[in-house]
């Protein structure tokens, strides 16, 4: 925390967690692809294990490579503790599996991600944990919710893939007020952008698949926040085993050096890309919360530095000129994820929803006729004219 004060996030994003006393060994960090580590001096090894030493194990547990990449986000997040896991959802569901037992409630928004959504919908409710998903803005819903009672506030902002806003200063002190643990996946904004711990989270949460890796080569997630709440969630994810692979850490990690500078590019490019598709004759709506018509608009202007690196649209021609428009974009992947350096697009119902029912999805708000665009690191002009291009044959 306090390196973070002292060195600027870019700094960080470099430098952060990394042995800067390389004399004679690798200057970038190492791939340790082992699934233990070797001890000759046996109370060493119970020491390590106690934990009064430091050292690694066995890496379902600790890794050093993985250690490196769960301080660089620990770093950036400016938190006191992190641990990091297989995927953005294994570090969701791990995270509500410590956090809930049978009995309790968790409040949360009805535009969560769609395996969030999952969770709520389905696999908490076998276990008798109730989930309140409130209308996404409408923040008196939440905060009432929040007074009956709960466990944990889960939200995100923006929200996959209809860009809304939450004002998470005012609702973490309401759930706070209640005695409530505030969660906040902040995949889309990145901490470069937006540090849900100083707004008043507790735990804040990454798909780092997404934009902290930035190269879609790699599945990771990270929680990080309290030491002692992350001592609890990696306890469990100790047992629960969706540990992070060696390899994707370092993956991850080098995509990380270069986080500041692409969502830079990317918070540019996608406000340019928003304002250019706000006056298409083709285009019905444009969300994007760094439209000053966005109604979510000087909330993030007060919580977030950028406005991030996706935008979504939907087209007057619907389902039916989405399907049309998106196989003409020449400079994008028409795929899953989001947050890399190429462009890429797709409708919710094959992405960010794809494991939701049509009906699902129309009840959390969500149009068909959608097109989520996650902007890349390409030079605006180009994009610009490949959108133009591929919604000029919508006539
Ligand atoms: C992709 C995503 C997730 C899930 O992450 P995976 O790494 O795909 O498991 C969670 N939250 C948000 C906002 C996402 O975009």
């Amino acid at each position: 925390m306090t390196e973070r004060k002292q060195q600027g996030i870019g700094t960080v994003s470099v430098w952060g967690g990394e042995d800067k006393s390389t004399s004679g060994k690798p200057t970038q960090v190492a791939i340790a692809q082992s699934v233990s580590f070797g001890y000759d001096d046996i109370e060493q090894w119970i020491r390590v294990g106690r934990g009064s030493d430091p050292g690694h194990i066995y890496s379902r547990n600790t890794n050093p490579t993985v250690a490196v990449f769960e301080e660089k986000v620990r770093l950036m997040e400016g938190a006191e503790a992190a641990t990091s896991f297989a995927s953005g959802m294994a570090a969701i569901s791990n995270t509500l599996f410590t956090m809930l037992s049978p009995g309790d409630r968790v409040v949360s928004i009805k535009d969560s991600y769609g395996g969030t959504s999952k969770l709520f919908l389905e696999f908490l409710p076998r276990f008798t944990i109730e989930a309140t998903l409130c209308e996404t803005t409408d923040h008196e819903q939440i905060e009432d919710e929040v007074k009956k009672g709960c466990r944990v506030l889960y939200l995100e902002s923006p929200t996959n893939p209809t860009l809304k806003v939450v004002d998470i200063e005012r609702l973490a002190a309401a759930a706070h007020a209640a005695g409530a643990v505030v969660v906040v996946d902040n995949t889309f904004a990145t901490p470069i952008n937006q540090q849900p711990l100083m707004l008043g989270a507790d735990l804040v949460i990454h798909s780092a698949t997404k934009f902290l890796g930035g190269h879609a080569d790699a599945l990771g997630g990270v929680v990080c926040g309290t030491a002692e709440l992350v001592k609890k969630v990696y306890h469990f994810r100790e047992i629960n085993g969706a540990a992070l692979d060696p390899m994707a850490a370092y993956l991850l990690l080098r995509g990380m050096k270069t986080l500041h500078l692409r969502i830079a590019r990317q918070n540019e490019t996608a406000l340019t890309i928003a304002k250019h598709l706000q006056g298409h004759k083709t285009v019905k709506d444009v969300f994007y919360p760094g439209l000053e018509s966005h109604p979510g608009h000087a909330i993030a202007r007060k919580q977030m530095k950028g406005f991030g690196g996706v935008l979504s649209f939907t087209l007057k021609g619907d389902m039916a000129a989405v399907k049309a428009f998106l196989p003409r974009l020449n400079l994008a992947h028409r795929a899953a994820n989001l947050g890399a350096v190429e462009t890429i697009a797709g409708p919710p119902a094959t992405t960010s929803h794809v494991e939701c029912t049509p009906e699902e999805r129309a009840a959390m708000g969500i149009p068909e006729g959608l097109v989520r665009y996650s902007v890349g690191i390409e030079d605006a002009s180009d994009l610009i004219e490949d959108v133009d291009q591929a919604l000029a044959g919508l006539g």
